[in-house]
């Protein structure tokens, strides 16, 4: 196994700094184990004892207890915080993929680092509340207690409040590391933001995500190198343009509507499309763990149970299914919103294809499989018409993030690029 930096593309900066932090963090592990080695009852060196104790984190050292990772969709948030956590718990050096510390935080089997994926729209204040209190206890492996929480955008308010404690008073030897988007008080709250160090990642270019493609995955160089363009730098995306047709036959469709766009009940009905195409993919992708957790529940809640208590026990279970279909809807809308989103960001694609060309910009098209025609656009709409187009495609996207109902932006978004 290479190392556990290999997979986060195009990020040299944020990898030395992530090395540096690590290796910062190592300092304080040793010095701590040293200090408590020589500081017996009498030594007089209880106080270097203390600071090891407490993890004497110094902030200007390298090493902090609160981090963001910021980036674009794709660029790799996730990725470099994993890495980070593996870099932390791995017991040669910074990360090098072959120890168990690397392997089992990678594996995401360590006992000491807790993984935090949201399911539905947002992380509840009991969840949060769960996870800082298990975070503070001593980790078992003797080195870190690391919290990964991905999408910490979609943390409530409450949740925002309770995870914002941790942060204030942090255990010694507890590391949290956030992912979102940005640092906008959208993103991530102003209090949290200012208690930690922030790790910007960039939207890696094609060709670095080519590159991987090509060498961890073994796709062949000029797939790799048409679906990196495709997926507009997202890696992961990439990858299953590259990997399964049925993405790719997801994406002609939806790059299929700028031709269709013949009319106004053509409008309506390439929104109808895009809608229920959101909506197969995402059921698709959630109906298998519904089924499984349903199940599960059921099993544990005795269900059919007959005899004394029966009943009683059974009113109480109808609360916990409810509770159940109540978060598996919450993932299913997420689900669906995210399908939605992919459809909206190539379409976005294809309408700057469009505006690049009327613009003669010398840069190379997101989709090479329909430059001809978005060169036959460039041609009908001029650079304006064009740019009206991408706006109409960005506006539907932050309608529905926030929160208009996702058909109504969609029409709205067909009639203007019907009318141009
Ligand atoms: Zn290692």
């Amino acid at each position: 196994m290479p190392d556990v930096f290999a997979d986060l593309v195009g990020q040299d900066e944020a990898v030395a700094e992530l090395r540096r932090a690590a290796a910062a963090a190592a300092a304080v592990l040793r010095a701590g184990a040293a200090a408590l080695v020589t500081a017996g009852p009498a030594s007089g060196n209880e106080s270097a004892a203390d600071d090891a104790a407490t993890g004497g984190l110094d902030p200007s050292a390298g090493m902090t207890h609160a981090w963001i990772f910021t980036g674009p969709p794709g660029s790799g948030r996730s990725v470099a915080a994993r890495a980070f956590a593996a870099a932390l718990q791995c017991v040669h050096g910074t990360g090098c993929g072959e120890c168990p510390g690397c392997r089992t935080t990678m594996g995401g089997t360590h006992a000491d680092v807790r993984l935090v994926v949201p399911e539905g729209l947002s992380i509840g204040v009991s969840e949060m509340r769960a996870l800082v209190l298990r975070a503070a206890s001593t980790p078992s492996g003797g080195r870190w207690q690391v919290v990964v929480i991905e999408d910490a955008d979609r943390l409530t308010e409450a949740a925002g409040n309770a995870l914002l404690k941790a942060i204030e008073e942090p255990p010694p030897r507890t590391v949290f590391l956030l992912c979102a988007p940005s640092t906008h008080p959208d993103d991530i709250s102003v209090t949290i933001r200012s208690r930690c160090r922030v790790v910007p990642l960039r939207q890696p270019p094609a060709d670095a995500v080519a590159e991987v493609l090509a060498r961890r995955d073994g796709i062949a160089p000029d797939v790799a190198q048409w679906a990196a363009a495709a997926a507009q730098g997202h890696v992961g995306r990439a990858r299953r343009l590259a990997r399964d047709p049925e993405a790719r036959k997801r994406r002609e469709a939806v790059l299929a509507v700028p031709r269709r766009l013949t009319g106004i009940g053509a409008a309506f009905d390439a929104a109808s499309a895009l809608i229920e195409a959101a909506e197969a993919e995402a059921a698709a992708s959630v109906t298998e763990a519904d089924t499984a957790e349903r199940a599960a529940l059921e099993t544990a809640l005795g269900a059919g149970g007959t005899g004394r208590g029966a009943a009683g026990a059974m009113r109480g279970a109808a609360g916990q299914l409810k509770e159940l279909e109540k978060r598996q809807k919450s993932r299913a809308t997420r689900a669906q919103r995210d399908a939605l989103d992919r459809a909206l960001v190539d379409l976005a694609g294809f309408y700057r294809d469009a505006l690049t060309m009327a613009l003669g910009a010398p840069v190379a098209p997101v989709h090479t499989d329909t430059a001809a025609l978005a060169g036959a656009g460039a041609q009908k709409w001029d650079a304006e018409g064009a740019l009206r187009r991408l706006e109409a495609v960005l506006a539907c996207r932050a309608a529905i993030e926030a929160n208009v109902k996702p058909r109504i932006a969609v029409e709205a978004m067909m009639l203007a690029l019907w009318k141009g």
